[in-house]
């Protein structure tokens, strides 16, 4: 039987074990941190327990994919709802909108709110699933950097309607062109944060995303985010795959132009196969400097970053809301929640050109206690608070998170008619530095590389070594990109590229 490590317990790294122990491979994961999935972990605090990275959970599918492929029931390992309400939506002026998930209810808000008629709403998503539908083959399911992909029919079909699809105006443009109606227009530019982008330079195709939320669905994990992490942690110890947690990899070992296994405290874990969920900036910097690195790649513009504080909050608070209201002050907030800033234009010159905060960012609260209330003690709530932020370029983060924590207290206190800060009751906080630290990605970017450019997709990294044989890549900072559907694409690119392990069923032994 072959052997392959992989480097990191992300959630690619959680997923490629998969696919390679499925293809009957002996899989080691060694992981630098104490628990696997990364970005995609948890923590408990004083009661309260918090996802700590992602919260939004698309195309579930993916991950039911993983335990169909062991032949596994998904049910028996893991269980999701999907969401009839995806995000409440609040503007400065005290409009609010529903942002339901199925197209035409969400096209039947908009028109009471906005007086938008429906047809604008269903024409657009009707245009992102085509956009998605005729991208999908070249830019996320398979390898850009094969030959073989460019000789598919439906990448041939993809290259000749880039210009039909928006690669050469901006998300914003697109927008602009397609919805008109100002509120509409910073709602839906709003996408391009999911891949930690800039809507006035991410190219329209990005028009895509919200057909993966409103067509394919968004959804919540039942037990919260971690609940991804924890089942498919699960599914591959029971295929075998063994985790070495604590274990950080020094070196990835390259003989005679091939992975020969990876370095750990000084010592050598051979391998047939080396996959690394490593941010790339690190595989080369780091796992193998005497490697010629890939420098334009290694230095494109990285993606925003985050601050984001957990509180604990109390409904309550020390001013009280009348017991009457279940939820206090808070009824109107759902599992997802934007507060829109006034200038949307002017919040990404702050993030993308000028490297800071702003003081009126949007704010994003996710708040899982609404669909499991065990996450929180005694009726309260526990608040994810996320504003969007540049990566790190040596910033004075202490005083930008102190100065938004203000900021974002000030702008939910007003919208919300509350006094925030006398409702929590624990905190604390992730910043782009926690972020490098934590997960080793560079700058503590979210999603590796920013796409603010058209050519973006092929600035990203190939998920297998040119110079180096058995050597693969996958995760948020190589193709096809950042966000928990991509990375879990990349682990599925890398198991097609690799041939099944000698002496497994696969191989006809
Ligand atoms: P990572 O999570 O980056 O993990 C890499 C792992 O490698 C880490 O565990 C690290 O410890 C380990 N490692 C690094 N170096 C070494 C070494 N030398 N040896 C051993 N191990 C090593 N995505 C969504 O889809 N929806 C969201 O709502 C969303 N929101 C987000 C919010 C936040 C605050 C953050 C931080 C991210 C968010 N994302 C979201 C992005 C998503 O979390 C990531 O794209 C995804 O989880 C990255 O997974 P990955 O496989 O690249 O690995």
């Amino acid at each position: 039987m072959h052997k392959a490590v992989v480097i990191g317990a992300g959630i690619a790294g959680i997923a490629v074990a998969i696919r390679l122990a499925v293809k009957g491979y002996q899989v080691e994961v060694f992981e630098a941190n104490s628990y696997p999935g990364g970005k995609l972990s948890t923590f408990e605090q004083d009661g309260f327990r918090f996802d700590a990275g992602p919260s939004l959970f698309t195309m579930p599918h993916l991950v039911d994919d993983l335990f169909k492929l062991a032949d596994r029931d998904p049910a028996d390992y893991f269980r999701y709802r999907p969401l009839t309400n995806v995000c409440n939506y609040f503007f400065p002026d005290g409009i609010e909108i529903h942002g339901k998930g199925n197209p035409k209810d969400f096209a039947a808000e908009v028109k009471t709110k906005l007086g938008v008629p429906e047809k604008v709403i269903l024409d657009y998503f009707n245009r992102s699933e085509m956009k998605y539908r005729k991208t999908k083959g070249v830019f996320l399911e398979r390898s850009l950097h094969k030959f073989g992909t460019y000789l598919k029919k439906d990448t041939i079909i993809g290259i000749f309607n880039l210009y039909r699809l928006g690669l050469f105006h901006s998300l914003a443009q697109e927008n602009e062109k397609r919805l008109k109606h100002p509120k509409l227009v910073q709602l839906f530019n709003r996408y391009a944060t999911y891949n930690g982008s800039n809507p006035y330079s991410t190219p329209g195709i990005m028009s895509m995303i919200p057909h993966l939320e409103h067509g394919v669905g968004a959804a919540f994990p039942v037990g919260g985010m971690h609940a991804i992490t924890e089942s498919l942690v699960k599914l591959s110890k029971d295929l075998g795959v063994r985790y070495r947690l604590s274990q950080r990899v020094e070196r990835i070992v390259v003989e005679r132009g091939r992975a020969k296994g990876v370095q750990i405290k000084g010592n050598l874990a051979e391998a047939d196969l080396v996959v690394s969920n490593v941010d790339i900036y690190a595989v080369y910097r780091k796992l193998m400097p005497e490697q010629k690195a890939p420098e334009r790649i290694l230095m494109h513009e990285r993606s925003s970053s985050a601050l984001i504080y957990y509180w604990g909050i109390d409904p309550f608070g020390a001013n009280g809301a009348s017991a009457a209201d279940t939820q206090g002050p808070f009824s109107k907030l759902d599992l997802h929640n934007i507060f829109f800033s006034s200038n949307y234009e002017r919040e990404f010159r702050e993030i993308f050109e000028e490297g800071t905060v702003g003081d009126d960012p949007t704010v994003y609260i996710n708040i899982t206690s609404k669909y499991e209330p065990q996450d929180a003690p005694g009726g309260m709530q526990n608040w994810f608070v996320m504003v969007n932020v540049p990566s790190n370029q040596g910033q004075d983060w202490e005083h930008l998170r102190r100065h938004t924590r203000q900021c974002v207290i000030n702008k939910i206190s007003s919208m919300l008619r509350v006094e925030l800060e006398s409702h929590i009751v624990t905190e604390n906080y992730l910043d782009p530095v926690r972020i490098e630290e934590r997960t080793g990605s560079y700058q503590g970017a979210l999603y590796g590389a920013s796409s603010n450019d058209r050519m973006a997709a092929f600035f990203r990294h190939a998920n297998f070594s040119r110079r180096i044989r058995d050597l693969y890549f996958c995760g948020g900072s190589v193709h096809p990109g950042g966000g928990i559907p991509l990375c879990l694409l990349s682990a599925k690119i890398v198991s097609d590229l690799v041939g099944p392990s000698a002496g497994s069923m696969a191989a006809g032994s």
